[in-house]
């Protein structure tokens, strides 16, 4: 297994909801340690990992965000039942009859989502998808007291549960937060292979916290590395499978790394217009090193780029996207040569960041 395979698997399997990211953040720090020049964190949780430069004055800011979309506790009734809210966006389809963990003081608690049997379903139900309110988790007791006693309380954050794999030997990895711990992988692997190696610009490696509840990391970090150029690394939304229309979403999954051009979520102002003078520098470090690589345009969607873009003085940024099929449920895809390529193109971009753009 190669260095990046094995940190995309351990990645995945490590809990951490927006807000925390804590055992996330733990992992980079022994991954990545003894491979930069400087490590540090700040009050939200944001971590840092600094590799200088030759040049002092030139900044690069590449992110990633720790964070997985999941739930949180909110009320045990009194039957024992689970009742819970959503941390970031959920289709909720996608969240009935699932196994999901609770990450309590005591340990992990592991409930599923149940639902009505099919026999007592009505035809018009049976047409509908079940809004997360209606949902409720089942912890295997049969009173307050008895889901108490498991250790269960209010506050207590919860994921999916569920093992990722490489598909029938295949490099295409699934997992339960792909969504971002397949970016977290990229920005670990690049701090690494960047270590015994000349470069001109410092480079911050951001492992960014809270992105699926607004962002809210990033732009922080931002604001106080100010750096000159920054790049977000994400999953984006690839096409490729039945019903969903190639325009629709046009990125190919194993086509190689997204460079974002555009995103936005209309009526509200959310969103980058990537600088053409970093669009056209990326993909020409990807055409001159032999990259392949797409470029993509979305709307109703956003990365940390909108935040680390319009924090401080505003900052030069753009989106690398790990192309990603069924993300935000319980098991988003990856390619691994996606993943590698993506690694390269960061790389090879630092490498040509010798100068202010
Ligand atoms: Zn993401």
């Amino acid at each position: 297994m190669s260095n990046l395979e094995q940190m995309l698997v351990e990645l995945d399997a490590i809990h951490g909801v927006s807000g925390d990211e804590e055992r996330v953040a733990a992992y980079l720090k022994e991954q990545l340690t003894a491979h930069v020049d400087e490590t540090y964190a700040d009050s939200l949780g944001n971590h840092f990992f600094v590799k200088k430069g030759s040049d002092p004055e030139l900044k690069l800011m590449l992110c990633a965000h720790m964070d997985e979309i999941g739930f949180i506790v909110n009320y045990i009734d009194e039957r024992g039942f689970v009742s819970f809210l959503p941390v970031g966006d959920h289709d909720s389809r996608m969240v009935i009859n699932q196994v999901l963990s609770i990450q309590t003081e005591q340990g992990v608690v592991h409930g599923i989502t149940g639902g009505k049997p099919a026999h007592i379903v009505t035809e018009a139900e049976a047409r509908q998808s079940i809004p997360l309110e209606d949902l409720f988790l089942d912890v295997g007791s049969r009173s307050r007291e008895e889901t108490l006693a498991l250790g269960v309380r209010a506050g207590d954050y919860i994921t999916f549960s569920r093992t990722g794999q490489f598909l029938n030997g295949s490099k295409v990895y699934s997992g339960k937060s792909v969504d971002n711990r397949s970016g977290c992988a990229v920005l670990a692997e690049v701090m690494k292979r960047l270590a015994d190696r000349e470069i001109v610009p410092t480079v911050y490696a951001v492992a960014a916290v809270q992105e699926e509840v607004g962002l809210r990391g990033a732009g922080v970090a931002a604001f106080s590395i100010q750096p000159d150029v920054a790049l977000a690394i994400d999953v984006g939304l690839a096409g490729g499978t039945p019903h969903i229309e190639e325009k629709t979403l046009p990125m190919v999954f194993g086509g190689g790394p997204g460079i974002l051009l555009f995103d936005w979520v209309p009526g509200t102002s959310a969103g980058n217009n990537v600088p053409k003078r970093l669009t056209r520098r990326l993909a020409q470090v990807a055409e001159n090193s032999g990259i392949p690589y797409q470029q993509g345009a979305i709307l109703n969607g956003v990365t940390d780029a909108y935040s680390i873009s319009i924090a401080g003085k505003g900052t030069l940024t753009g989106c690398v996207c790990i192309p990603s099929r069924y993300i935000h449920s319980a098991t988003g895809y990856v390619h691994l040569d996606d993943m590698e390529y993506t690694v390269q193109l960061i790389i090879a971009f630092i490498e040509a960041f010798q100068e202010k753009l």
